[in-house]
C-alpha cells in the first residue's frame, strides 16, 4: 500500500501512480519477462524492484536520485504487464513518475542531458530532424572522431536519407468506400522512411479506405511523455485533439510508439479541462493492422515464395494488445511462410530514445534480437514501428546479415499487383 504520498505529488497523476503501486503484491512473476532484469540480474532493475523504489520516493522515504538510475534503465516496454497476475497497470506508474518526480529531481550527466535535449528538440519536428540528420551524416563521414556523448546518436543514422515525400491530405478509396479514417503521419518516420506512409496509403486505398491527413496535426507527444516532459506531452495532445476531425471512422497510426502515446491521452490530460475529450479521442485510435484485420483484408494477389518473420513492437503487443492482426495480414499473402522469432516478445532495445539514453543495454538487446532473426531463417523481417525497424536494420547490418527489416504495410503493398 502507498501510505503517505507526499502532498506535492498528489493530484490526478499522483492518484494513478498510487493505484498502480497499491496493486503490486510483490510476487515476482514479472521478473522473468523483464528484459533489463534478464540482462542485469538485479532486483532493482526488475519491475518489482522499480515499483518498490518509486513507492519509496513517492512516500518521501527515498531521494529520487537514488531510484533514478534504475528508473532510467526501464525500457517502458510493458512486458511486465501481461506477465502480472495481479493486473498492475505499470504504464500508469512509470510515465507519470517520469513526468513528475523524475523530471523535477533528475541528476543525469551532461552527455545524457545533451542527448535528451537533441532528441526532444529535433525528433518531433520532421523538417528540423532532416537537417540535423544530414548534418550528422556529414559529421560521421568527414569527422570520424566524434565526442563520446554524440556517438549513440550518429551510430543509429542510416547510410543515407531518403528524399522527403509530400503526403496528400486526401487519398480516395479504390472501389466502394468501406471506411474513412485520419492518419497520424509520425515524425521520425517521415524522415527515416517516408515510404512507410506511402505504402500505408496505397494499402488502405486498395482496401476501400479513404484517408485524410490533417495538416494541423503534430507529434504524438510520446517522446516527451516517456522522457518526463509533461507540459510538452500535454501541448502535443491538445494540438492533436484540435487537429483531428469528427467525421471519420477512426484515427489510424502506423507507428506503434505513436499509437501507444495516443492511447494515453486520457492519462496525459487527466485532471485538465480536456480530460473528457482526451478519453473520447483515445477510444477512436487504432493501429492500421487492426483496422485492416477488422475490415477483412482484400486478398493480396502476388505470390511470395519466401520466408518472412514478424517482430512484435512492444508498444503494439504489450501497450495495445495487438499481436495477431499483423500476423494474419502477412499470412494472407499467397505462398508466404511466416516464421516466429525466438523471444519475439522481448524488446529489441529501441524503446523510443532508449538506445540514446542507455546505449550499452540497447546494443546488447539489439544484437540478441538480430541473432534471433538470423536464426529464424527468414528472408526478411517485418515490424510495425520505425524505431524497431531502425534498430533491427542497424544490428542486422552489424552482423553482416542481408535481411531487410521493413514495415508490415510495405510488405503488404508489395503483395498487391494492379
Ligand atoms: S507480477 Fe505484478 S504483482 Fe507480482 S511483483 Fe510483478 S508487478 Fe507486482
Ligand atoms: S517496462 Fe519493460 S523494462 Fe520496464 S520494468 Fe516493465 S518489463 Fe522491465
Amino acid at each position: 500500500m502507498l501510505h503517505q504520498i507526499q502532498p506535492e505529488r498528489q493530484g490526478p497523476l499522483g492518484s494513478a501512480m498510487a493505484d498502480a503501486v497499491s496493486r503490486c503484491v510483490h510476487c515476482g512473476f514479472c521478473l522473468a519477462a523483464c528484459p533489463t532484469y534478464r540482462e542485469l540480474g538485479q532486483e532493482m532493475d526488475s519491475p518489482r524492484g522499480r515499483i518498490v523504489l518509486m513507492k519509496q520516493v513517492l512516500e518521501g522515504q527515498l531521494p529520487a536520485a537514488a531510484a533514478q538510475p534504475h528508473v532510467d534503465r526501464c525500457l517502458g516496454c510493458l512486458a511486465c504487464e501481461p506477465a502480472c497476475p495481479s493486473g498492475v497497470p505499470y504504464r500508469d506508474l512509470i510515465s507519470p513518475y517520469r513526468a513528475t518526480i523524475g523530471a523535477a529531481e533528475h541528476t543525469r550527466d551532461s552527455g545524457a542531458n545533451l542527448r535528451r535535449w537533441l532528441a526532444s528538440t529535433f525528433l518531433p519536428r520532421p523538417a528540423a530532424f532532416r537537417i540535423a540528420a544530414r548534418a550528422g551524416l556529414l559529421a560521421r563521414r568527414f569527422f570520424p572522431w566524434t565526442p563520446p556523448p554524440l556517438r549513440p546518436l550518429l551510430r543509429l543514422l542510416p547510410e543515407s536519407l531518403p528524399a522527403a515525400v509530400a503526403l496528400p491530405t486526401f487519398t480516395p478509396a479504390q472501389g466502394p468506400r468501406r471506411a474513412r479514417v485520419a492518419l497520424l503521419a509520425g515524425c521520425a518516420q517521415q524522415v527515416l522512411d517516408p515510404d512507410i506512409n506511402v505504402a500505408t496509403l496505397a494499402v488502405l486505398a486498395r482496401n476501400g479506405v479513404e484517408v485524410v491527413i490533417p495538416r494541423a496535426q503534430g507529434c504524438c507527444g510520446g517522446l516527451a511523455w516517456h522522457t518526463g516532459d509533461l507540459p510538452a506531452a500535454q501541448a502535443a495532445a491538445r494540438r492533436n485533439l484540435a487537429a483531428f476531425p469528427d467525421d471519420i471512422d477512426a484515427i489510424v497510426t502506423n507507428a506503434a510508439g505513436c499509437g501507444s502515446a495516443l492511447h494515453e491521452y486520457g492519462l496525459i490530460l487527466r485532471g485538465t479541462d480536456e480530460a473528457e475529450q482526451a478519453e473520447a479521442f483515445q477510444k477512436r485510435v487504432v493501429d492500421v493492422s487492426v483496422l485492416l484485420d477488422r475490415l477483412g483484408l482484400v486478398p493480396p494477389n502476388r505470390r511470395f515464395a519466401r520466408r518472412g518473420a514478424y517482430q512484435d513492437a512492444c508498444h503494439l503487443a504489450n501497450a495495445q494488445g495487438v499481436r495477431q492482426p499483423p500476423r494474419r495480414l502477412l499470412e494472407a499473402i499467397p505462398g508466404l511462410e511466416l516464421v516466429e522469432i525466438e523471444g519475439s516478445d522481448q524488446c529489441c532495445g529501441s524503446a523510443g530514445t532508449y538506445n540514446l539514453d542507455q546505449p550499452d543495454i540497447a546494443a546488447a538487446l539489439g544484437r540478441r534480437k538480430a541473432e534471433a532473426v538470423v536464426a529464424s531463417g527468414a528472408d526478411w523481417v517485418a515490424s510495425g514501428n520505425i524505431g524497431c525497424l531502425t534498430q533491427l536494420q542497424h544490428h542486422l547490418k552489424a552482423l553482416g546479415a542481408a535481411i531487410p527489416a521493413r514495415h508490415t504495410l510495405q510488405i503488404l503493398r508489395d503483395a498487391y499487383v494492379e
